[in-house]
């Protein structure tokens, strides 16, 4: 009874929609990433984003303006990843924070030794746990352009992975997936990488990604939807594993 109410109040949202035809359109053109999806999968992504426009609350840091093709162009790459998932994924929290480029919190850090360190650090993006997503619009507006780096799937990335506590590159599996199997192939492959980082080796995939598991899921969640190829190339189990995780399979789709 309760899915059938909801699904009438998200149809209702749907068709009360105001995004033109032609912003779509816009929107679509300026996310290359998103070509290969079909028909049928872009109006599943329009849903998903006209949902996802409804229920989280844009805000602009530092006065700066949100428009609507900017919402767009963040929710459509925010959705990408729960294509399949559905937008529950997404529960929790509410707000998208946009700063109009990078920023720098201030924050308080205990080391190892109990002594209280005031950091402060530029950052591009961050999520936050049962909190806001941040990101910085420098960062956003050309994410979408296919190069293996896409600010909003890595901060996304990490809402999924908080889903059953503290990012640790261990999202909620579905049923049919092998826990084990997950443990495995990441902690071998973030050995791996973080090693070949450490060596100074040349390698397609932001070092970035060895500074934790955490890291490691969501770097590699923007390979796997921008750069598949490089993915399947350097760590195929993992591919197969995210491909399984996320019901997609951009390497087919992209070519
Ligand atoms: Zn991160």
């Amino acid at each position: 009874m309760f899915k059938l109410f909801r699904q009438w109040l998200d149809n209702r949202v749907i068709q009360r929609s105001i995004i033109t035809d032609a912003q779509w359109a816009q929107a679509f053109y300026s996310l290359p990433l998103l070509s290969g999806l079909t028909g049928e999968e872009k109006k599943q992504l329009q849903k998903l984003t006209i949902l996802f426009l409804h229920h989280k609350v844009f805000e602009g840091a530092q006065g700066f303006v949100i428009t609507l093709p900017m919402k767009l162009l963040i929710a459509l790459q925010a959705c990408l990843p729960v294509l399949k998932l559905g937008l529950d994924c997404y529960s929790g929290w509410l707000s998208v924070i946009v700063y109009p480029s990078g920023f720098a919190p201030k924050r308080t850090v205990t080391d190892e030794n109990g002594v209280v360190h005031y950091v402060q650090s530029d950052l591009a993006g961050e999520s936050w746990q049962r909190g806001p997503v941040i990101l910085s619009w420098d960062d956003t507006e050309f994410a979408g352009v296919i190069d293996g780096s896409n600010l909003v799937i890595h901060e996304f990335a990490h809402k999924l992975d908080m889903q059953n506590g503290v990012a640790n590159g261990f999202p909620p599996l579905h049923a049919n997936m092998d826990a084990k199997e997950w443990v495995t192939a990441f902690s071998t492959g973030f050995e791996d990488f973080q090693q070949q980082c450490s060596r100074g080796e040349p390698i397609d995939i932001d070092c970035y990604a060895a500074s934790s598991p955490a890291e490691f899921f969501s770097v590699l969640s923007e390979v796997f939807f921008e750069c598949p190829h490089i993915l399947y190339k350097k760590y195929p189990a993992i591919y197969e594993l995210l491909r399984q995780y996320y019901q997609q399979d951009p390497l087919t789709r992209l070519g």
